[in-house]
């Protein structure tokens, strides 16, 4: 199964992959995991991307493009893959098709999960509170911004995969559980 999760900052897109991780036995692949190990390891490219994460604009479409065909290639990946977090853009969307198209390979499906809008700054507050403050662009200010990138930049997504017969949408309001089983659902997995 190829999947693509879609959905603003803090909609729960991470806690529902790593779920789904374990029911599908398919491999989370989240740039912004990703992004946050190259800024741990200090190499050029976290380098680069740590300010403008910080600030919660969108790092470079060719930077996450190059780093999402590179793990596509991985034997884990075989199986399938839960993209989390990537495509953020049109033009990530678009290579990501050619991607797949050079390797063969075709998405099952992309689950749009939404929610009110003003419960999404609390969330990513609260996630800053539990974890600490692990997070650098965990805060009010970032997290508004981050939604601002969102709507102008990510949101033209859901009309995208809409055109291509491949969009489900499930409401991420509900209960973590209830949002997994309506996912599954939605996949008729
Ligand atoms: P996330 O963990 O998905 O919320 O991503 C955290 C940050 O990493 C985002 O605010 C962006 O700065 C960067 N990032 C992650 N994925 C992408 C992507 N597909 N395109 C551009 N920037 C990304």
């Amino acid at each position: 199964m190829r999947l693509i999760l879609l959905g603003p900052p803090g909609v729960g897109k991470g806690t529902q992959a790593k779920i789904l991780v374990g029911r599908l036995g398919i491999p989370q692949l989240s740039t912004g995991d990703i992004l946050r190990g190259a800024i741990a390891q200090k190499t050029a490219m976290g380098l680069a991307a740590k300010e403008i994460m910080d600030r919660g604009d969108l790092v470079s479409d060719d930077i996450v493009v190059g780093i999402v065909s590179e793990r596509l290639d991985a034997p884990d990946c075989k199986p399938g893959f839960i993209l989390d977090g990537f495509p953020r853009t049109v033009p990530q969307a678009d290579a990501l098709g050619k991607m797949l198209e050079q390797k063969g390979l075709r998405l099952d499906a992309v689950v749009a999960i939404t929610a009110e809008e003003g419960t999404l700054v609390a969330r990513v507050a609260k996630r800053a509170n539990e974890t600490g403050g692990a997070r650098a662009d965990d805060n009010a200010e970032v997290a508004r911004k981050r939604l601002e990138v969102y709507r102008e930049l990510t949101e033209p997504l859901i009309a995208y995969y809409k055109g291509k017969g491949l969009l489900k949408t499930v409401d991420g309001m509900a209960p973590v559980d209830d949002v997994t089983a309506a996912i599954v659902h939605a996949l008729g997995a």
